[in-house]
């Protein structure tokens, strides 16, 4: 039987109602809240609030970017348990581009419609803060959006960037204050993976910590640079941690406005030491990508967007979450590496007409941006 309530929808689990009721009438959502979101079996009600607060916040529309993504290598020193991308400097598979191969590569993948690149790769030994600088800006100078850098390289390059003759690192705000003024326009938001410490140990011990990924973000934005946030599930982390981690951004959101989107990895399972121990070789359930998502949409009150990443959930459950509380479907991507190093099973990319199919046959609109929300093209369906 389903329960009486303001909401205009059916719902079936009776401590839904109430939350409903306070969402519905824009209240925010407790941390108890939040667990009876997460442990509701009530999935379609669940899914029918989260999209109920996606189209009070954008209506019919659903965003996606024309995008390249750039890993100029996989070289990474970190040892990240969950990570299968990651190489030594002398291992089979390692690639490693200087400037004049990013130049190279870029050009290959160039394309009158390309906006953003986005950045993502290993945490190398052995660059120096220059290259990082003149990579930034190189891209910029051709003309593109530069969506670049974790927190955690951020980290990293306040270690490598101190001033000739000092000891003394660079601080969170110099670093991202430099690449600014090289270029950078916005953050992707890597590097978060569980904030819960129980869980970093065990997942990316030698990564920064939850602190310095928050204090990064924080920098990041007091100086005008939007991000995102990641949360990697599906692994070792329990529903209090995936909750624990949403409150802390949500906290940071209130504090220091900046977040765009929450994007939430999926765990994948294979050629990486995380599954091989957890003896683990399935993927994220759909059920389990779904109720993320939403309670995401829900807890998140303060994020303009929840993205799907169709690379690690699938295009397919992606155009699903469209109706679960996920306002964008990130981007073309055209050759993706990290999550397919660890098991991803989807295309590397997607034609910007298949993503305008894709979101129109979900019953909204698509909309292209940039890398920081302009919005460039809309493309209603016929
Ligand atoms: S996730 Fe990133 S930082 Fe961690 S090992 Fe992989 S490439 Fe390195």
């Amino acid at each position: 039987m389903t329960v009486a309530t303001a909401a205009p929808f059916p719902i079936r689990d009776t401590a839904l109602e109430p939350i409903a009721d306070k969402v519905l009438s824009g209240g925010r959502v407790t941390f108890e809240e939040g667990m009876t979101l997460f442990n509701t079996r009530d999935l379609p009600a669940l899914m029918a609030l989260a999209d109920a607060v996606r189209a009070e916040k954008v209506g019919g529309n659903a965003y996606y970017v024309h995008s390249l993504r750039l890993s100029q290598t996989n070289v990474c020193y970190v040892g990240c348990t969950f990570c299968g991308f990651q190489r030594k400097m002398d291992e089979e598979g390692v690639w490693d581009m200087d400037l004049s191969d990013v130049w190279d590569y870029v050009g290959r993948h160039s394309h009158p419609d390309l906006t953003e690149i986005h950045i993502s790769s290993g945490h190398h030994p052995k660059r120096g803060w220059d290259y990082y600088l003149d990579l930034t800006q190189g891209l910029t100078d051709r003309g593109y959006q530069v969506k670049a850098w974790t927190a955690a390289e951020i980290h990293h390059f306040s270690r490598i960037a101190r001033p000739k003759g000092t000891t003394k690192p660079l601080s969170y705000r110099e670093v991202l204050s430099q690449l600014k003024d090289h270029g950078l326009v916005a953050m992707p938001g890597g590097g978060a993976e569980i904030f819960a410490e129980r869980v970093r140990q065990k997942i990316a011990a030698a990564k920064v910590n939850a602190d310095g990924w928050l204090e990064v973000h924080r920098a990041a934005h007091e100086l005008g640079i939007p991000t995102n946030a990641t949360m990697l599930y599906g692994h070792i982390e329990t529903l209090q941690e995936r909750l624990d981690h949403m409150m802390r951004l949500r906290q940071l959101q209130d504090e220091a406005p900046g977040f765009m989107s929450f994007v939430p990895l999926a765990f994948q399972p294979d050629n990486n030491p995380l599954a091989r121990e957890l003896n683990k070789t399935e993927f994220t359930t759909g059920v389990d990508d779904l109720r993320n998502l939403a309670v995401a949409r829900i807890v998140l009150d303060n994020f303009p967007h929840i993205k799907g990443y169709w690379i690690m959930i699938t295009p397919e459950l992606v155009q699903v979450s469209l109706s679960a509380g996920v306002s964008d479907v990130d981007g073309t991507i055209k050759d993706e590496r990290i999550a397919h190093a660890s098991g991803a099973d989807t295309d590397t990319g997607m034609p910007e007409s298949d993503l305008i199919r894709l979101i129109q046959d979900a019953g909204r609109t698509p909309v292209k941006r940039d890398a920081i929300y302009n919005e460039l093209a809309v493309h209603p369906a016929a």
